[in-house]
């Protein structure tokens, strides 16, 4: 294969990861919805109540919309961070804001597709951890909004960590250590939570973060646990505070510790355990 030139590479590594952002953008929006949709037709179900007729929702359908009028957007109007700047922001069909969140993912998904390219190279290792970087950044942008890592996401990531040891394709040494980093993650964050719980009667954390730090666990291995929860608590603390001084953040209001979990497993991803 002929050598590509290092600038190009660079190029191609930005625009590949803001695809991956865009596609990304569609899973944020439209998962959360669609747990949603099937909860309350379960639910509906449940109290015997009749079936709603509804449409079909989900990430293939329908073709990207004006989530306010829901006019089809043509596709100029839909390309990664592009679009966002030349509308400033705003829909072209009903002036409606576009959230920043937007742009944002589409511009961290190609930055972090960069570094990783820059620091591993093209090949199998590289793609693996790219995979990685997508889910992350999905997980911590839904649970961010949501307060929900959902189980579609986390759980899946977690096999595909295991499955990359087992391929020497992901940071963990050993399929060993892949499978003890799954188990202590998971059992880590839950005797946590219930210490907590029985001690002062409030949930601090949620299911999902015990399966997201598992599925740290799985690709980064167990000696990896103590730097990622370490991390993690650390950036939520000073996020906690800092949010607080600043009068934006109520009392009672929970954070969601999705994002910092995910911050902290993608560093150690990248950085190695120092
Ligand atoms: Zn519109």
């Amino acid at each position: 294969m002929a050598e590509l030139n290092p600038t190009l590479l660079m190029v191609y590594a930005g625009l590949f990861g803001a695809v991956l952002g865009s596609f990304l953008n569609v899973v944020i929006h439209r998962l959360p919805r669609q747990l949603e949709a099937e909860t309350q037709a379960w639910l509906r179900e449940q109290t015997g109540q009749p079936r709603l007729e509804t449409k079909p929702y989900n990430l293939a359908w329908p073709a990207s919309h004006c989530p306010q009028c829901e006019r089809p957007l043509p596709w100029f109007h839909n390309l990664p961070v592009l679009s966002w700047l030349a509308l400033r922001g705003r829909s072209a069909c009903c002036n409606t804001p576009i959230a920043k969140r937007y742009p944002l993912v589409e511009g961290l998904m190609a930055l972090l597709t960069m570094g990783l390219v820059q620091r591993f190279g093209v090949g199998p290792e590289a793609g693996a951890l790219i995979m990685l970087t997508g889910f992350l950044l999905a997980l911590g942008a839904i649970d961010a909004e949501w307060q929900l890592l959902p189980d579609p996401l986390t759980l899946p990531l977690l096999w595909l960590g295991l499955l990359g040891a087992m391929a020497g394709l992901t940071p963990a040494p050993t399929v060993e250590s892949a499978v003890l980093g799954a188990a202590l993650g998971y059992l880590s964050l839950w005797s946590l939570y219930w210490g907590h719980r029985l001690l002062t009667k409030r949930e601090g954390m949620g299911y999902g973060d015990f399966k997201l730090l598992a599925a740290g666990g799985a690709w980064l291995g167990w000696m990896a646990l103590p730097q990622v929860a370490l991390l993690a608590a650390a950036s939520g603390l000073v996020f906690a505070l800092t949010a607080k001084l600043r009068g934006r953040l109520a009392p009672q209001e929970p954070l969601p510790f999705g994002p910092f979990l995910a911050t902290a497993i993608w560093l150690t991803a990248f950085f190695g355990v120092r």
